[in-house]
Parts: C-alpha cells; sequence; structure tokens
C-alpha cells in the first residue's frame, strides 16, 4: 500500500520533467482547445444546419453529445499531433521507462487498441462537458421558431405584448444567459421579450376557434425569453415569409464554460507517469 508521501514525490518527479518541456504542453494544449469549439462549429454549420435540424429536434441531445464526443477526439488527436512536433527531446537517462509525455498514443490505424482511446476520449469530452453543465441539444442550430440553444430562464407570457416589468426581468436574463436564439451577450444594448411560441403561430390566439363545435386546439403556454435585435429581425423575416428566409439560426462563435476542452492526452499520460514511479 502506497502512502501519500510516495504519491507526492512521484508527482513532484514528474511536475519537474514536464516543466522541462512546458511550453509544448502549453501550447499543444492550446490548439487542442481552440480545435474543441471549431470542430463543434463546423459541424453546427456545415452538418446540422445544412440538414435544418436544430435545438429542438427530438433527437438533438443525441446528435449533440455525439458531436461533442466526436469533437473531443478531433481536440485529442491535434494535442497528441502538435505535441509531437513541438516537443524538444529531453534527457530523461533516470527515468526507468520513456516518459509517457514523450508517447502520447496515436489512434491512427484503427484497430482494437485505438478504438478504445477514441472510445475514452469521447466519454472524456462528454462527461468534461457534463461537468461544466453544457447541454447536448445546445451544440445543434437555434430556430426562431422555438426556444433557442440558450434558453435557460424564460418567464411566463401572455398573448399581448410583454409589460415593463416583464421586459425589465427579461434584459436581466438576456444580460445573464445572452439571446436565447444566437447567445450573443456582450455589446447589446437591450433584449427584446421574445414569445415562444411565436404569437403569430400560437394556437392559442385560436382557441375560440371550435372545430365543428367538438374540438378545441390545445392551450400553449406563452413563455417570454431575451433575443437580441438582429434575431428577432431574422424571426419577423422567417414567418413573414417562409420559403426565402430560412428558420435556422447558427450561434457557433457564441461560447460558454462547456466549450473549454481538456488536454485528456496529456492527463492520462501524466497519471500514467505518477503510476509509473510509485
Ligand atoms: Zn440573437
Amino acid at each position: 500500500m502506497r502512502g501519500i508521501q510516495d504519491v507526492y514525490s512521484a508527482t513532484k518527479k514528474v511536475v519537474d520533467l514536464w516543466s522541462y518541456d512546458s511550453k509544448t504542453v502549453l501550447y499543444s494544449s492550446s490548439i487542442g482547445a481552440l480545435v474543441f469549439p471549431v470542430s463543434l462549429g463546423l459541424i453546427q454549420h456545415f452538418v446540422f444546419r445544412t440538414i435544418s435540424i436544430a435545438n429542438g429536434h427530438l433527437l438533438a441531445p443525441v446528435l449533440g453529445l455525439a458531436a461533442v464526443g466526436l469533437s473531443g477526439c478531433a481536440s485529442a488527436i491535434a494535442v497528441t499531433e502538435a505535441s509531437y512536433r513541438l516537443r524538444v527531446k529531453q534527457n530523461y537517462y533516470y527515468w526507468r521507462d520513456e516518459p509517457a509525455i514523450f508517447k502520447l498514443p496515436k489512434p491512427y490505424s484503427l484497430d482494437d487498441k485505438d478504438l478504445k482511446l477514441l472510445a475514452a476520449y469521447f466519454m472524456g469530452t462528454v462527461i468534461v462537458f457534463k461537468v461544466f453543465r453544457g447541454r447536448f441539444a445546445s451544440v445543434l442550430p437555434s430556430t426562431v421558431k422555438s426556444p433557442g440553444a440558450f434558453a435557460n430562464e424564460g418567464i411566463i407570457g401572455s398573448h399581448r405584448y410583454a409589460h415593463k416589468s416583464q421586459r425589465q426581468k427579461i434584459v436581466q436574463i438576456g444580460q445573464k444567459f445572452g439571446c436565447h436564439t444566437c447567445g450573443r451577450k456582450w455589446f447589446i444594448k437591450s433584449f427584446i421579450a421574445d414569445h415562444q411560441p411565436p404569437l403569430s403561430l400560437s394556437r392559442n390566439n385560436k382557441t375560440k376557434k371550435y372545430l365543428l363545435g367538438l374540438l378545441q386546439y390545445p392551450k400553449v403556454q406563452q413563455k417570454l425569453y431575451p433575443q437580441c435585435v438582429r434575431c428577432s429581425l431574422k424571426q419577423q423575416k422567417h414567418l413573414q415569409s417562409p420559403g426565402n428566409y430560412s428558420e435556422v439560426v447558427s450561434h457557433a462563435s457564441s461560447l460558454r464554460i462547456y466549450h473549454l476542452f481538456l488536454p485528456l492526452p496529456y492527463i492520462w499520460a501524466f497519471l500514467q507517469d505518477v503510476l509509473n514511479h510509485l
């Protein structure tokens, strides 16, 4: 049974060795951290937007999970590649084995071992994303016809225009969570209280209409969400002319804490190096 002291001294040894090459670790980790949101943005724009699947879709959570996991694998590979290209080979004669930092596994031959490693990167990224309170559906684009990818808090609304206290509350929510459709929150002067579903679509407007005196449209609860002027205009255009203006809005550049990617290959190598020195 190893004591805390052993773990501490092994960790210290590994930190000492790694610190010789700290620039490589830092630069390659930064590249991985860049690749993750870029990859998510590309999938959002070129896959989900192209096939018009938005955050409200039934399959959105599953598709979002797949996008997060795949982007995590892409980032891990970017970290590995950058690590090999940037590294300054150190003298490690006092190590029993070659340190794991110098031989990050390259999962390119796609044999069983590689697939296991990629599965570990996939799952690891998904877990980190969840720990940072990410919602899988929110990596898909938004649609102007339903609560968007950044719709966190809304307030109960009615079929009338929002009154003053509701508008004030909406501005507060907007400053905290951003526009519910595109996620932008910096440099936005004012947020509009957006009705969801949009008033012009809401069946509730027609609840008084009965079909043969028997059927009634189901009541839909109106909610209000903060929306920026740009998205509000997109919504208006789409509702007026659905054939000419898409309802889908991408938000690849709106980053949140869950877009943070941890350099999983290094974390794994670090643990291995510590274990080798116990
Ligand atoms: Zn917006």
